[in-house]
């Protein structure tokens, strides 16, 4: 699968398939309203325009959100520092995935109890 920022400036190819993806209403995931599909850094492979990837983290810098610096689209993140593991997040809203098969989405609640609560929607619709 190919996930594109909105301006195309950024391409991550996915070699995987999803049966879940999670939503987080942490400070930041709230904020970018992301729905997360998890795998691994050797099922990614990320290319963009030169300058057009941009990261950030903030607190612990366990993890980096990488954006496209063109259209704003956030693309994915990564773990960073010595504890990082493999695990990549790839934001599934910028997946072409079927809305006649939408992916059940998980909440996670990463602002108070970090555990999920359950799946109440799918995506896409
Ligand atoms: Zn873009």
């Amino acid at each position: 699968m190919r996930a594109s920022c909105h301006c195309g400036a950024v391409v991550l190819e996915v070699d995987d398939s999803f049966s879940q993806l999670t939503a987080c209403n942490c400070s930041i995931c709230g904020r970018l309203g992301a729905l997360w599909a998890y795998t691994t850094q050797a099922r990614v492979t990320v290319k963009h325009a030169p300058d057009a990837l941009a990261s950030y983290a903030w607190g612990d810098r366990t993890i980096t959100f990488h954006h496209c610096r063109v259209c704003g689209c956030t693309t994915h993140y990564t773990g960073l520092g010595a504890q990082a593991t493999d695990r990549v997040a790839v934001n599934a809203r910028l997946l072409p995935l079927d809305p006649a098969a939408p992916v059940p989405v998980r909440r996670w609640d990463g602002r108070d109890s970090w555990s999920s609560l359950g799946v109440h929607d799918a995506w896409p619709w």
